[in-house]
């Protein structure tokens, strides 16, 4: 978990990579649909584009597809869901019915104006459409309206594992790695 701009893709490949897990990112698989021009994509590209979440049902039941894939069976690495607290009891009921739950929660912890720093940077080579100065300030708000609250949820769990996200990438993916290695 993390704020955009946090640079929760970045770790969440490498993490992924790590663990032999599939890497399970909702961004990128609405991106993908969004490019494809498939059903889910144009239901999800409007929402993107202003900065909005994707409605739940649909984040929600492209989850649970994704998650009974065989390359998700042994290991798993949710990046960017659940982002809602809807999502995290439908994602409770979608692992209950798999046999399977969360290890823990790695939350990317990076003050704002570094993130719309790092967000603003990347506009200029990633195309993204949802990279505009607005819609990053926008999806801030979102984050910190909709999905901060769940850090609360996972640390009564205690599942929540935070992570300092300044520093380079090696930096972080250290500390992570660390994290992990005194939590086991
Ligand atoms: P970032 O976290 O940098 O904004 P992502 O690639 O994770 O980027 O997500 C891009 C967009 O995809 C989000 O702004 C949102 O519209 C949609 N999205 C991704 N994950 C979810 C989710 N769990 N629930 C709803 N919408 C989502």
């Amino acid at each position: 978990m993390g704020p955009p701009g946090a640079g929760k893709g970045t770790q969440a490949v490498a993490l992924a990579e790590r663990i032999h897990g599939a890497h399970v990112s909702t961004g990128d698989i609405f991106r993908e649909n969004v490019a494809k021009e498939t059903e889910l994509g144009q239901a999800a590209k409007r929402y993107m584009d202003a900065g909005e979440y994707v409605p739940d049902e649909v984040t929600n039941a492209m989850v649970a597809d994704r998650l009974a894939q065989d390359d998700a069976r042994e290991a798993f690495l949710l990046d960017g869901y659940p982002r809602t607290l809807d999502q995290v009891a439908k994602l409770d009921q979608i692992l209950a019915d798999l046999g399977s739950g969360l290890d823990g929660v790695i939350a990317l912890t990076v003050v704002e104006d570094e993130l719309i720093g790092r967000l603003l940077e990347r506009a200029k080579v990633s195309g993204r459409s949802d990279d505009t100065e607005e819609v990053i300030r926008h999806r801030q708000e979102v984050y910190r309206n909709e999905t901060a609250p769940l850090l609360a949820v996972y640390r009564d769990r205690g599942l929540l594992i935070e992570v300092d996200g300044m520093g380079t990438p090696e930096e972080v993916g250290a500390r992570i790695a660390e994290a992990l290695s005194t939590r086991a």
